[in-house]
C-alpha cells in the first residue's frame, strides 16, 4: 500500500503548508502516543477496515476505527477536505439548536466538548471559534425558534430572548428595521472546516492509519460480502469491512441503492470586506447570524463577513461542475448585505464559493448496511449540518462496524429509508 509520507501528503491535500508544518511540529513533539494500540496490518492491503472518503465523516470514522485499534485504509480521490467535497469550504457552524430534532441537539452538547479536546490534543490548532449566535425574528417567531426554545431550555443549554431595544443597544452593526427581537445562543460556534477534515487525516496517519489518495470503486462481491475494492492506482484493497462515506458521491459510487435516495443541491457562499477601522464585524465583537432564511459568520483570521445562501438550488455534479458564482447571485447577495448590514454598503466582495452537499429524504443521516453486501456501510446523508456532527457520527460509525452497543433511537433515525426522490 502506497503509505504517502508527510511531505507527499501535504502536497496532494492541498493544505496550508506553512500552517500544517507548524501543527506537525507541535504535535510531533507529544509522541509517542501510548493510549492506543498501534497494530499495523501485516499486508498492508488487507486490512480491518477500508473507508472510502476523508470527509467529516469518513475522516471521523476512520480515526475512531484507528484508536480502537483496527487497522485502516482511508481512501480519498481527492484528498482530505478537498475543494470537490461538502466539507471543503473554510467554515462550517457548530449549533445547539435543532428545533424538534432533539437527537441532533444531545449530540452537539457533547460535539461541543469533543472539537474543544481534540484541539487541545492537537495542539491549540484555531479549530473551533465560540462566537455565539443572533438570530433576529418578527413578533412570535417561527415554530422551529419556539421549538429550538422548548429542547434548549429541557437540555439545559443556555439561550436568552433579547428585546428589539436591548438589541439594538448591544448589536448595532445590524439593520433592525421590521425586527421585534433576537434569540441569543452562546455556545454556537464556528468550525475551521478544511483545517479540521486536514487535522484528522494527519492526527490518522500518525496513529498507524493508511492514507491513500485514489479513487475506489467496490471490486469482487462473494455471496453477501464485499471481497474487495479496487483503486485508480491500480491496488486492490481488501478488509473485513468497508465504509463508504462518499458524501455527495454516494450515488455515483454505489447507484445501488443510493440513485434517487440523495439530491445534491448547489449552494454559494460570499465574504465580504470589512472597514479596516469598524472592528463590530469581526470576531469576538460580532456573533454568528440568522436572518430572513440566510445565515453567516462574522470575519474570521481576516476572511470577512460570510453568509450563505440557498438561491439557485439546482443539481451539482461535485467531479464536474463548474464553482462559479452567477451575477443573478451576486446582485442578491449584495442586496441583502446592504439591507441588513447598512455600515458595510460599498465593501467589496471579497471571495464566493459555489459547493454542494447531498439532502437525504428527511434530512436524516444514513448509517446502514448496504441492502446486498452484509460488510458494507453505507455513510452520509449530511444533509446541509453534517460537519459538526462529524465527530459524534465517527465514533458512532466506528461502533456500528465493530460490532458495539449504540442507541436505538439513533440506529432508527440513520436506516436507510426506502423513499425515494
Ligand atoms: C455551503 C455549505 C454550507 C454548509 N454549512 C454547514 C454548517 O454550517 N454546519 C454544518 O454542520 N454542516 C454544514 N454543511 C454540511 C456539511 O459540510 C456536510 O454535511 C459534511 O461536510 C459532509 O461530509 P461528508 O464526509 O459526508 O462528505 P464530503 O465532505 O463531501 O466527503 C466525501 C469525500 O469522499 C471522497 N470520495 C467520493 N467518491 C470517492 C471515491 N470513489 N473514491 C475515493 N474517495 C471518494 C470525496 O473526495 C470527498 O472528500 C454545509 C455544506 C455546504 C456545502
Amino acid at each position: 500500500m502506497d503509505k504517502l509520507n508527510r511531505r507527499r501528503f501535504l502536497k496532494y491535500s492541498g493544505g496550508n503548508i506553512s500552517l500544517m508544518a507548524l501543527a506537525g511540529k507541535r504535535l510531533e513533539a507529544s509522541e509517542p502516543m501510548k493510549s492506543i494500540n498501534h497494530r499495523q496490518a501485516a499486508n498492508p492491503s488487507t486490512v480491518d477496515v477500508a473507508v472510502i472518503g476523508a470527509g467529516a465523516f469518513g475522516g471521523w470514522a476512520a480515526l475512531y476505527l484507528r484508536e480502537m485499534g483496527l487497522s485502516v485504509a482511508l481512501i480519498d480521490a481527492y484528498g482530505p477536505g478537498n475543494a470537490r467535497a461538502a466539507s471543503g469550504g473554510e467554515t462550517r457552524q457548530i449549533r445547539a439548536g435543532y428545533g424538534e430534532r432533539e437527537i441532533y441537539t444531545r449530540w452537539v452538547i457533547e460535539a461541543f466538548k469533543r472539537w474543544e479536546a481534540r484541539q487541545e490534543e492537537w495542539g491549540g490548532l484555531p479549530l473551533f471559534y465560540r462566537t455565539g449566535q443572533l438570530s433576529l425574528y418578527r413578533e412570535g417567531g417561527s415554530r422551529s425558534f419556539r421549538a429550538t426554545q422548548t429542547v434548549l431550555t429541557k437540555l439545559g443549554v443556555e439561550n436568552e430572548v433579547i428585546e428589539h431595544d436591548e438589541v439594538a443597544r448591544q448589536y448595532p452593526q445590524f439593520n433592525l428595521d421590521g425586527i421585534d427581537f433576537g434569540y441569543y445562543l452562546p455556545s454556537t460556534g464556528v468550525l475551521m472546516a478544511r483545517r479540521g477534515c486536514f487535522a484528522v487525516a494527519e492526527d490518522f496517519q500518525r496513529k498507524g492509519g493508511e492514507f491513500i489518495l485514489a479513487k475506489a470503486k467496490p471490486g469482487r462481491q462473494a455471496g453477501r460480502q464485499l471481497q474487495e475494492i479496487t483503486l485508480s492506482t491500480g491496488q486492490t484493497i481488501s478488509a473485513e469491512n468497508f465504509v463508504f462515506a462518499c458524501g455527495p458521491w454516494l450515488p455515483k459510487v454505489l447507484p445501488n441503492p443510493m440513485k434517487d435516495r440523495l439530491v445534491t443541491p448547489r449552494r454559494s457562499t460570499f465574504w465580504y470586506g470589512v472597514p479596516p477601522d469598524d472592528n463590530r464585524f469581526t470576531h469576538p465583537n460580532c456573533p454568528n447570524f440568522s436572518m430572513a432564511g440566510v445565515y453567516g459568520f462574522p470575519s474570521i483570521e481576516g476572511r470577512g463577513l460570510k453568509f450563505a445562501t440557498v438561491y439557485d438550488s439546482i443539481p451539482f455534479d461535485p467531479d464536474t461542475d463548474e464553482r462559479l458564482v452567477t451575477e443573478n447571485e451576486v446582485g442578491r447577495a449584495r442586496e441583502f448585505l446592504d439591507k441588513w448590514f447598512p455600515a458595510l454598503r460599498g465593501q467589496p466582495l471579497l471571495e464566493s464559493r459555489v459547493c454542494q452537499y447531498e439532502t437525504s429524504v428527511d434530512d436524516n443521516f444514513i448509517v446502514d448496511h448496504h441492502p446486498d453486501m452484509e460488510n458494507v456501510w453505507i455513510v452520509g446523508g449530511g444533509s446541509g449540518h453534517g460537519y459538526k456532527h462529524g465527530i459524534m457520527l465517527g465514533d458512532y460509525v466506528a461502533r456500528r462496524v465493530t460490532g458495539q452497543a449504540t442507541d436505538p433511537e439513533l440506529d432508527a433515525t440513520f436506516k436507510l429509508k426506502a423513499e425515494t426522490f
